[in-house]
């Protein structure tokens, strides 16, 4: 089956053409016509999906009549961050190529409010913005929705995850009542269900599992460690110089802080690497993700809410120096390799009792037990501690893109992460390799979560981001 059933546009299947796509992917091939038809969707789909371009391209083709006018956009589609809102906005360059006239627009916070009043005053006919800066400039008087046609709402799950939930009810209040909605979610928790309930209209509901061949076998270990910083690091260079195939890895840390310093540890070391967080201005973040994705550097430090949902193709290594604290997240890490039928190895430093507690979480959730490496090449070839003088200049010295706090607007400021209930992990035994697909197919109701200390949550602001002592 090509795209040219589908009832795109001309200029949209030659744009398509252009990318080298020859089949739609399932959520293109059962949202696609739908959309056209002016129908809402409920789309239960994760990234790697090609769920973009299942809303990006028909979008194309019906923005092809009509015009936009001032500070009245025409389209309006919601993302949960600032790296996903720019990647859709690249999806409407990449398949927008024939299409000179049309106007996007990106609202999202840490950016000046004046280019974004500037742009909304020429007419946009596809505004992609964050939640919170879109109701800044809503409030501002700079903006009206009263003239939105189509409404996209992102990853609605992770809005959740994030807080999202009220200003997207906001949202939906102040577009017309009459337009269309495409409303994209991987999970259906009970107050996604009632956000779809009260706000889409007689949906056609498609679900897609990540296709096979984009998830091969990815390998997933266990790595012992000591709990104190030092030695994890050390862990983690030993795993990093021993292993096999490395073309490029990202290494996860629960804590914006532990990025920055793990970060200026391994560049000490000799390594390639550069950070991803969401402290990082928003230059600082598209220029680490760009040296990532061309290559430039090998590893890429990052925590969950900057990497969330990032199409970095081609990732041979994750490393999980922290145990993240949300089971799910678990998952779209290792989500990052793997991917387009290529193998991949996740292999998580497991440092202490509350750590085994979360892995025994993170098990139950994927439905099968992670082994632990019986050992790991080069132990110890350096001294497991880092010399004092490394911890000093460490805490003296901030990487220069984590020097610039983002610009907040009010909404910005005033949204706090859910707090989903406790539940029990389960112990299991462990056995070898298991299959991302498989977990993903078997997610499960929100995981064991608790707040913790200093999470990764760049939409808040300083003070709700103050350790609150509370461990998972
Ligand atoms: P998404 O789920 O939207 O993040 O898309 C994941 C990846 O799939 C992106 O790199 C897209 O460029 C790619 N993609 C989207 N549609 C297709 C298609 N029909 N054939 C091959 N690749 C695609």
């Amino acid at each position: 089956m090509s795209f040219s059933h589908l009832g795109l546009s001309e200029k949209v299947l030659a744009a398509v053409a252009a990318t080298g796509y020859k089949t739609p992917t399932p959520i293109q091939d059962q949202a696609i016509p739908h959309v056209l038809a002016r129908r809402d969707v409920l789309g239960i789909a994760q990234t790697g999906t090609g769920k973009t371009a299942a809303f990006v391209l028909p979008m194309l083709t019906m923005l092809e009549t009509g015009r936009a006018r001032a500070r009245m956009p025409r389209t309006l589609i919601l993302e949960p961050t600032r790296e996903l809102a720019a990647q859709v906005e690249e999806s409407f360059i990449k398949y927008g190529v024939n299409h000179n006239k049309l106007n996007v627009a990106l609202i999202i916070g840490g950016v000046s409010f004046d280019d974004q009043d500037a742009k909304l005053m020429r007419g946009v006919d596809v505004l992609i913005a964050t939640p919170g800066r879109l109701l800044d400039h809503n409030e501002r008087g700079r903006l009206l929705l009263s003239g939105v046609e189509l409404l996209v709402i992102d990853e609605a799950d992770r809005m959740l995850d994030m807080g999202f939930i009220p200003d997207i009810e906001r949202i939906c209040k102040l577009v017309p009542f009459t337009r269309q909605t495409l409303f994209f979610t991987a999970t259906m928790p009970p107050e996604i269900r009632r956000i779809t309930e009260q706000f889409l209209s007689n949906p056609v509901r498609v679900e897609v599992s990540k296709p096979a061949t984009t998830v091969a076998a990815t390998t997933q270990l266990l790595a012992r460690s000591g709990r104190d910083g030092a030695e994890k690091r050390d862990t983690l260079r030993r795993l990093i110089r021993s292993a096999e195939g490395m073309k490029n890895a990202i290494i996860f840390c629960n804590r914006k802080r532990d990025v920055a310093t793990l970060h200026r540890s391994l560049l000490r070391h000799g390594f390639s690497v550069q950070a991803l967080h969401g402290d990082m201005d928003q230059s600082a973040r598209t220029a680490a993700l760009e040296q990532f994705r061309k290559n430039e550097v090998t590893l890429l430090v990052a925590s969950d809410v900057a990497a969330r949902g990032l199409d970095i193709p081609d990732v041979s290594h994750i490393y999980n120096f922290d145990v993240p604290i949300h089971a799910d997240d678990y998952v779209h890490r290792i989500g990052r390799t793997g991917r387009a039928g290529r193998n991949g190895t996740a292999i998580t430093i497991v440092a202490g009792s509350n750590d085994a507690k979360a892995i025994a979480a993170i098990e139950k959730l994927i439905g099968q037990p992670i082994p632990f490496m019986d050992k790991i090449a080069g132990t110890p070839a350096e001294p497991q501690h880092e010399p004092r003088h490394e911890a000093r200049h460490e805490q003296r010295h901030e990487p220069r893109q984590t020097a610039r706090p983002p610009q907040r607007g009010r909404h910005e400021q005033q949204r706090r992460p859910r707090q989903p209930e406790h539940r029990p992990p389960s112990p299991q035994q462990p056995a070898p390799v298991a299959r991302i697909e498989e977990a993903r197919s078997r997610r499960a109701p929100q995981p064991v979560h608790k707040p913790m200390d200093d999470g990764d949550a760049s939409h808040l602001p300083a003070f709700l981001l103050r350790p609150v002592t509370v461990k998972a």
